[in-house]
């Protein structure tokens, strides 16, 4: 009997040390991604940059420094980056501008910053840590966003960075069409047809549990091709796109309108919290409460004990994670 209980407290603890611990999940947007239109080149181009942002962020983590840092270095590392919605490649406005948003929260004393409607800070992520760090609001926007990032001495740079071709591309077949449309009936429900254009959406996000335990979740885009009078989607909204607790951390992607009504990141918080789920049931029925709204896109997040979760419902999210061993996963499709 005794030798039947040692013998299987060994198989139980070769069990746990052999579950993989995680400590770094990013996402570079969530959309029709689809293996029959990519190329092995741009493919390869994708999983190149989410290495290099990962890997960046675990170096942050291994230096002791906190959840924040690594989700910054690894959000900015891909904010620098045409290939995604964020920062240089951001999507355009039917104003024929980039209006970027980003959000970042700190899992441990739920601090939380982030900014909304700019097109002139380089790294719309480092402005959100600051709105987090050295001012008494959480959010942001516009002109004002602008003024407080010059104040804290951030990176401006001209609009024009942030101009690529794709993107404007993008917008000018996006106008094609709207051009050809008579009458228009809108809702909440209706598709936006940037949807698209945009294809593969872009945004991106990151979640990271620092050596004490701590998590923190950022989300970075430019919103949907072609959006309107100041639109803003969910990526800075905390709660929508981004949330993190002392339990776990949400970064968000897809149709913005559909996340902000069904509160998705901090209804995957609260699963967890009230109902005791675990991240990969929190995670999965919120995407398909959102998939029943009508709505699409995908999440990752990452909970205290390392695990992760990263489900969508459309073709594809490009997304990556890093545990503790520096072993990295790298995906793209379904
Ligand atoms: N969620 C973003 C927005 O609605 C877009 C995206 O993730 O692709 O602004």
């Amino acid at each position: 009997m005794k030798k039947l209980l040692l013998a299987s407290i060994v198989t139980f603890s070769m069990m746990i040390s052999a579950q993989k611990k995680y400590v770094l999940v990013i996402h570079g947007g969530a959309g029709t991604i689809l293996k029959t239109s990519m190329t092995e080149e741009k493919e390869n181009a994708y999983k190149d940059k989410l290495k290099d942002a990962l890997n960046a962020g675990y170096a942050e983590l291994q230096k002791g420094n906190s959840s924040v840092d690594a989700v910054a270095t690894s959000i900015i590392m891909m904010e620098n980056s045409p290939l995604f919605n964020a920062g240089k490649g951001a999507v355009f406005t039917a104003d024929g501008k980039n209006e970027l948003d980003a959000s970042i929260m700190y899992g441990k004393d739920k601090s939380a910053g982030a900014i909304a409607g700019v097109h002139t800070i380089k790294n719309p992520i480092k402005a959100a840590i600051a709105v987090m760090q050295k001012s008494e609001h959480v959010m942001l926007s516009g002109a004002g966003a602008e003024k407080f990032a010059q104040d804290q001495n951030l990176e401006i740079v001209d609009p024009k960075y942030f101009w690529t071709k794709d993107r404007w591309d993008g917008l000018q077949k996006l106008k094609q069409k709207e051009n050809l449309k008579t009458e228009k009936k809108v809702s909440q429900n209706t598709l936006p047809e940037s949807y698209e254009i945009d294809q593969k959406f872009g945004t991106v996000g990151a979640v990271a549990l620092d050596k004490k335990g701590n998590i923190a979740a950022g989300t970075s885009t430019g919103g949907m091709t072609n959006k309107k009078y100041g639109r803003i989607g969910d990526a800075p909204i905390i709660g929508a796109g981004t949330y993190a607790d002392s339990q776990v951390g949400i970064s968000a992607t897809g149709w913005g309108e559909y996340f902000i009504r069904a509160t998705a990141a901090r209804t995957v918080s609260a699963k967890m919290e009230y109902q005791n789920k675990d991240i990969k049931t929190a995670t999965q029925e919120t995407i398909d409460e959102i998939g029943k709204m009508g709505g699409d896109g995908g999440m990752i997040a990452l909970d205290k004990d390392g695990n992760i979760a990263m489900p969508f419902n459309t073709a594809g999210m490009y997304r990556g994670a890093i545990t503790q061993d520096g072993e990295i996963i790298i995906e793209i499709y379904k």
